[in-house]
């Protein structure tokens, strides 16, 4: 199960976020996942939820936004979107193309709480 990685993943970038941000607690979180990975989204929740334990990530909410493959054809520069088994141009028929976007985890936003330091006592 190639969730668990992703997620501890995950986990580190958000501590490091958590820590930039001088974050108490993460919220939320979106991450993008590119169809090649072929992530399971309730595996992956369930792994981040066991990966962020005891960390501000903890208890966080994670949203997995499924992504489409784009691909751009290198012979005609068309840009289209491709099957996970048909990279095809539409335009020449050539496969020779680049991918866009498809194959990565992007951690694409996230909510956190922060203290807030200069309120009055
Ligand atoms: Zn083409």
């Amino acid at each position: 199960m190639h969730e668990m990685s992703i997620a501890m993943a995950l986990v580190e970038q958000l501590q490091r976020i958590a820590a930039e941000q001088h974050a108490t607690r993460i919220t939320e979180v979106e991450v993008r996942c590119g169809v090649l990975r072929q992530v399971v989204p309730e595996a992956l929740e369930l792994a981040f939820c066991a990966a962020s334990a005891e960390t501000p990530a903890a208890g966080a909410l994670l949203r997995v936004v499924e992504e489409g493959l784009r691909a751009r054809c290198r012979a005609c520069g068309q840009e289209f979107e491709a099957a996970i088994d048909n990279y095809l141009c539409p335009q020449c028929r050539m496969a020779d193309v680049e991918l866009l976007a498809g194959r990565d985890v992007v951690l694409q936003s996230v909510t956190c709480e922060t203290e807030d330091r200069d309120r009055a006592p």
